[in-house]
């Protein structure tokens, strides 16, 4: 199986056992053995649900620190829409030139990104054999959550790079034309919302390589900017490209409402989502031209390392992008990036079968069935104190050998019973063990 990195990981030492996060993980990747949490890599999706439940801050998003972009000689900063969204009176362009005197060179707005996005899925989806649903590849936890446990629905995602993916590309392109500067001494940072993107970086899906050099999260770099949003020393007039329609894909709905589609469904919360891609895979949404699944509530902006509340700030991108100055893109400009531009999928999104029991498919029927055995002896609760998140997980857990049938607390109890009685049973057979109340 490939090596995966993974933004989201645990800090040992914080992590009481308590088994709030192992429920809620979309891909049943948690398990709790000896008192401490263990995440199964190859099933991690790095959704950040476990990091939002876990009431001991011990589940963590690797990120880069923000002098990590003192290893480029140039240094381009590509804000996530929802950026936007963390400041009180605050309009857009004095974000920008705060992320400017932090100590970046030029800025990108992802949202301008999103633009050229929400123009090549347009176009996309005139296509009449292309199959239905489309489904957004915006959120690189949700196609990650396609790979693992809808590897049926890989063909319905629209294979068109991310907004941060094509800020980079024509960040790095431009600052290189307008400066003289070689594109390798340039380092593009996203500013995140979410791990998700942070893995998407080091593992890119669809792409060989991400042109994105590392992401610093929102919570990271929220106190720094502010006080240079207070104090701004620099009243360039730095010019604030993206539409209102970029901007608004920080919230759920956004990207869908800038395709011009009349039929679509816009959803937010990865178990929200994962009960309409259950409904797709059963042709039960054919009619659906469009949909957007986002694994954070509200979108974007619901995301595990913001700092303002998600409906806060959904609020104040609505207004931003009320005021925004950006335009629409001319169909030259959307013409001419595309020639310029890898902008589309190069590598095919493969199935990640890591539900699959065994290649065999005997011994994978073999396995099943000793599941099924083992599942009708568990007391069915899903209670979690055996470490796994259901009855079921356990069994198959055990059939794979990553636990005990004993690590069930009433099959413990069972068996402590069943070994008190054999004790009372040997302890009568011995001579003089029995005890006479006669005598
Ligand atoms: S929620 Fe999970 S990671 Fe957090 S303390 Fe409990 S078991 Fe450990
Ligand atoms: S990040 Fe998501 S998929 Fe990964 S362990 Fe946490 S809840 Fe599960």
């Amino acid at each position: 199986m490939e090596k995966y990195y993974h933004s989201v990981t645990l800090d040992k030492e914080k992590c009481r056992g308590c088994t709030n996060c192992i429920k809620r993980c979309p891909t049943e990747a948690i398990r709790v053995r000896d008192g401490k949490a263990r995440i199964i890599g190859e099933r991690c999706i790095d959704c950040g649900e476990c990091i939002r439940v876990c009431p001991y801050h011990a589940k963590v998003a690797l990120t880069d620190p923000l002098d990590s972009i003192y290893e480029f000689p140039y240094r381009i900063a590509l804000p996530a829409p929802t950026l936007y969204g963390q400041f009180k009176n605050t309009d857009i362009t004095a974000i920008l030139i705060g992320l400017k005197e932090l100590g970046f060179d030029d800025v990108f707005e992802v949202a301008r990104g999103a633009d050229y996005v929400s123009a090549f899925v347009k176009e996309a989806m005139k296509d009449k054999e292309r199959k239905k649903p489309a489904i957004s590849s915006a959120c690189p936890a949700i196609v990650r959550l396609i790979q693992v446990r809808f590897p049926e629905l890989i063909d319905n995602i629209i294979n068109i790079e991310s907004p941060m993916e094509i800020a980079a590309r024509l960040a790095k392109k431009e600052f290189s034309r307008k400066k003289g500067v070689k594109e390798e001494d340039i380092g593009a940072f996203f500013i995140t919302p979410c791990a998700a993107k942070m893995t998407s970086i080091r593992n890119p899906i669809g792409i060989e390589r991400s042109w994105v050099d590392g992401a610093i999260s929102i919570l990271e770099i929220y106190g720094p900017l502010y006080n240079k949003i207070a104090n701004l020393k620099n009243d360039e007039d730095l010019l604030q490209t993206a539409s209102p329609y970029g901007i608004l894909w920080a919230n759920s709905g956004g990207e869908s409402s800038s395709l011009g589609v009349d039929n679509y469904l816009a959803v937010d919360g990865i178990q929200n989502v994962i009960r309409v891609l259950e409904e797709i895979e059963d042709d039960k949404l054919t009619d659906l031209e469009f949909f957007e699944g986002l694994a954070c509530s509200g979108g974007c902006v619901g995301g595990p390392l913001v700092f303002e509340n998600g409906f806060v700030a959904k609020n104040r991108i609505r207004k931003l992008a009320e005021k925004a100055k950006g335009e629409d893109l001319s169909t030259e400009e959307v013409m001419y990036t595309k020639e310029k531009i890898q902008w589309y999928f190069e590598k095919e999104i493969l199935p990640k079968p890591v539900m699959k029991l065994d290649d065999d498919i005997t011994l994978a029927m073999k396995k099943m069935e000793a599941i099924e055995r083992i599942y009708e002896g568990l007391p069915g609760l899903d209670c979690g104190s055996c470490g796994s998140p259901s009855c079921r997980t356990h069994a198959e857990d055990i059939v794979r050998g990553y636990a005990s049938e004993m690590d069930c607390v009433f099959k413990l109890r069972e068996k402590v019973k069943e070994l008190a009685q054999q004790m009372i049973e040997i302890s009568e057979k011995i001579p003089g063990g029995k005890t006479n109340n006669n005598e």
